[in-house]
């Protein structure tokens, strides 16, 4: 077994960018698609920016009795097609900057979807691990108290986002029925299943980015059993993803954490390697593969990259090394702009983040359901019917990449933003 020294590649979507803010990248791959499109200049305009953004200050009793003021965010990106959506996210590097640009994201995944949601994004600067229960209790609390009357099962519903979880979630949704003097479990999605959450949120993500793998796997001819991946992060999204495809045939030849990644040509036993939350950083410790640093795993020989960890880690420095034959964003905004361009030059396709991982937000919306219908759904027609809505917009996507001979993003995002533009036309601008 060789060892090299690890290396990590987790920053956040504001560290790393080379060349473009986080809005600045959103704002460009909405132009691109608006010229595509022929939206005028008034509907750019208006999609350009947030409707709201928040901004908090969160002040929490550390347990040593000591008082801290950390910073929270919530953007509101657009609600034409319905109540704001989108995650909360607990890291250190997170921005104003950055939670505007993945409202935007969440406003065209929802729409690629075709769920009647639009965007959202908030985010508090803390690393959670630096917190004990009990502080990260107060602080979401402090949140929601922060957020009330801004977040509703009607007007914007939070999610579990990085380093937020479904307790998390609990805590946001116990807050608000607290404050509103009843209880209301469709202020979130995400919940633990006792409280109303729904069965197979937790695999969601990673079983979306799964199934695109999938689907454009087969698009290209490449059969599912002789498929080589490298999937870069391994926790909610990435170890989902690994594990399901692994099970579908394919050779996981890579994984990684912030360790680290392990790589074997052979193939991993994906269910033998701990998740980030069965045992944070402990892909490195399993036995058997190479150790090597994150940033060679992206440049692994295989068939699909799977980057499933953090924004920015495809970046104009590293996107010639890249030598996967097709990438599958499980991260949201891993390709900068920089990179994407590279990749569009290479005609080495990318599926991206916003159908990729979207089978989060769609699982959220059948919780969203079961909280309306007030009927809950077992784990089988949940995972049924993500497969359904994921197929179809996958053949959505790929009709108007072919049509049109786009890449995969711009055809993503004419289908999203062709559903946004018609709805913000058909109800008008007032006054
Ligand atoms: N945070 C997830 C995402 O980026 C899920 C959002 C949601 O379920 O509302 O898609």
């Amino acid at each position: 077994m060789t060892t090299t020294p690890p290396e990590t590649t987790e920053s956040t979507n504001s560290e790393s960018n080379e060349d473009h803010s986080p809005v600045e990248m959103a704002v460009d791959q909405l132009e691109r698609a608006a010229e595509l499109l022929d939206v005028d200049q008034g509907m750019f305009e208006r999609l350009k920016h947030p409707t709201t953004v928040y901004r908090v200050s969160l002040p929490v009793e550390r347990d040593d009795g000591q008082t801290e003021v950390f910073t929270g965010y919530r953007a509101q990106h657009d609600d034409v097609r319905g109540p704001y959506k989108g995650g909360i996210r607990y890291a250190p590097g997170v921005t104003e900057d950055e939670c505007i640009a993945l409202s935007m994201w969440m406003t065209w995944k929802c729409a690629v979807m075709d769920l009647p949601f639009g965007g959202a994004k908030g985010g508090i600067v803390v690393d959670p691990d630096e917190l004990t229960e009990k502080e990260r209790e107060r602080l979401t609390r402090r949140f929601a108290e922060s957020l009330q009357g801004a977040i509703g099962p009607t007007k914007d519903i939070p999610a579990p986002d990085m380093g937020t979880d479904e307790q998390t979630m609990a805590w946001l949704m116990d807050a608000c029925s607290m404050q509103e003097g009843e209880t209301i479990p469709g202020v979130v999605t995400g919940k633990p299943t006792a409280i109303g959450g729904c069965p197979g949120r937790e695999e969601a993500p990673g079983r979306g980015v799964a199934i695109i793998a999938r689907e454009a796997a087969a698009y290209y001819d490449m059969p599912m059993d002789e498929l080589s991946v490298a999937v870069q992060g391994y926790g909610s999204v990435g170890a989902n993803a690994a594990r399901l495809l692994d099970s579908w045939g394919a050779n996981i030849v890579a994984v990684s954490d912030v360790n680290g990644a392990i790589y074997d040509p052979s193939g991993l036993q994906t269910m033998d390697i701990p998740t980030y939350d069965e045992q944070p950083g402990a892909v490195t410790a399993y036995d058997g593969g190479e150790i090597m640093p994150n940033a060679e795993l992206l440049e692994l020989d295989v068939d699909v990259l799977i980057p499933a960890a953090v924004g920015n880690v495809l970046t104009r420095e590293n996107a010639a090394d890249v030598s996967a034959s097709l990438i599958v964003e499980g991260a949201n905004g891993p390709t900068t702009t920089g990179a994407a361009e590279i990749f569009d030059q290479r005609n080495l396709p990318v599926i991206p983040d916003i159908l990729a991982n979207a089978g989060g937000v769609t699982v959220s919306y059948f919780e969203w359901l079961q909280h309306i219908n007030r009927r809950s759904w077992p784990l089988e027609r949940v995972r049924e019917t993500l497969e359904d809505e994921m197929v179809d917009a996958w053949e959505q996507v790929a009709r108007e990449r072919d049509e049109r001979e786009l890449t995969w993003r711009d055809a993503t995002y004419v289908v999203a933003l062709s559903r946004v533009a018609e709805a913000k036309d058909l109800r008008g601008l007032w006054p």
